[in-house]
């Protein structure tokens, strides 16, 4: 359970209120391509706009690398929020300095102002005390609700909550309050599934979930480092020969906990346009690679879905960027959707899938923070949430 303050316990009103939201969303040619976190954002605004706050909004988009870069900008942010919400939205060109002291200034009680990208000052990155005191000084308090940026220790969501009365926001709260309780209570049986392609950056999560997990299910570009450490062929299929002495000491460590797929499709080049078998895992010939699981591996896998009360999935099982070698990742997607259990998928390209397959109003949560979420599964503190008031 979340231990900060939250938004509910500041008398908010009258007040000028600065929210470090997750806008960083996916834009093509000047348009919102998924507005999930856009949408996560709302409760917590319209709770500050209801109780007559004037609601000043800060978030990054993309990595502009500390440099105004008009393709970067806000404003296309800040005109669809205008399109959802009653409310008036103004935008602001800057996030701090004298242009947005003044449009904090001029801004009404029940009006909201959308800052420029935090990112186009260097600050923003390297946590800077200066930085965050201007942004601190545009508003009386300061409420973090960027699920997804709080792995981070950046200006607007750590530096800036020395300085005003700091509180978690509601979809913060949410996000806490779903993955804690997945991890420390969950319903038996819990299963962990795993996909993407770096089994290196996820180590510290496999060891920290196999105590807690009845089955850890591995798929996607990970696995192959597995297939190795078993001494299995695996042509050119990616591989993190680093990882390999450690996914022998996760083997060892699981104890049949931990299932890997048992068949694969695989690819006579890295492209969707590629010519592609299905095999069993253990002879991939050379040249070809393993681009996504089988479809035997979706029959075990989704039988432990069935089986399970607790489903917590991050990554891809497949290049699922390419079409031909996406159905391993949708049709997993399918499996958890049909399912009773709690189910919880990670941000990043597992929620994408969910979002893409129209399938998330039957997820129990979708996650707005791929790192953020894949840190708590670690079991590490999150920056974003220690800056904040203890209860
Ligand atoms: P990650 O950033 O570690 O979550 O990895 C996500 C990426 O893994 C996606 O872009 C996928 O295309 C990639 N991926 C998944 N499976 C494979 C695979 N078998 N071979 C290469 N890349 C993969």
């Amino acid at each position: 359970m979340l231990n900060k303050k939250t938004v509910r316990d500041f008398d908010v009103k009258g007040k000028k209120v600065l929210v470090r939201v997750d806008f960083n969303v996916p834009l093509e040619d000047g348009k919102v391509m998924d507005d999930t976190r856009i949408k996560a954002a709302l409760p917590t605004i319209e709770y500050l706009l209801d109780r007559g706050s004037a609601v000043i909004l800060a978030s990054h988009l993309g990595r502009p690398g500390g440099e105004a870069k008009p393709e970067f900008s806000l404003k296309i942010i800040a005109n669809y929020l205008d399109d959802l919400i009653e409310n008036k939205v103004y935008f602001c060109e800057d996030c701090i300095g004298e242009k947005a002291k003044k449009a904090a200034q001029v801004i009404k009680y029940g009006e909201v102002l959308v800052l420029e990208n935090t990112r186009f000052h260097p600050g923003e990155k390297k946590n800077d005390p200066g930085m965050s005191k201007e942004l601190a000084s545009l508003a009386e308090m300061y409420v973090n609700d960027a699920f997804g940026t709080a792995h981070r220790a950046h200006a607007s969501n750590v530096g800036v909550a020395a300085y005003l009365p700091a509180a978690a926001g509601l979809l913060l709260e949410k996000e806490i309050n779903y993955l804690d309780n997945a991890i420390a209570n969950p319903e038996r049986p819990f299963v962990a599934i795993l996909g993407g392609a770096k089994v290196g950056g996820k180590i510290r999560l496999i060891n920290n979930l196999i105590d807690k997990v009845d089955n850890i299910l591995i798929g996607g570009g990970m696995a192959n480092t597995f297939f190795a450490a078993q001494g299995y062929k695996i042509g050119d299929s990616l591989v993190e020969g680093e990882a390999i002495e450690l996914a022998k000491e996760l083997l060892g460590k699981a104890k049949g906990k931990l299932k890997l797929p048992v068949d694969v499709v695989i690819a006579d080049e890295f492209s969707n346009a590629a010519s592609k078998r299905i095999i069993n895992v253990g002879d991939v010939p050379e040249n070809w690679r393993i681009l996504d699981i089988g479809p035997s591996t979706l029959e075990v896998f989704g039988m432990v879905i069935t089986g399970s009360k607790t489903v917590v999935w991050n990554g891809p099982m497949g290049v699922f960027e390419f079409p031909s070698f996406a159905e391993g990742t949708f049709k997993l997607a399918e499996r958890i959707s049909e399912s009773e259990a709690i189910t919880i998928v990670g941000g990043g390209d597992s929620a994408a899938a969910i979002v893409q397959a129209g399938l998330s109003e039957k997820i129990t949560h979708i996650s707005t923070g791929g790192g953020a979420s894949l840190q708590m599964l670690e079991g590490a503190k999150l920056p974003g949430l220690e800056a904040l008031a203890d209860k």
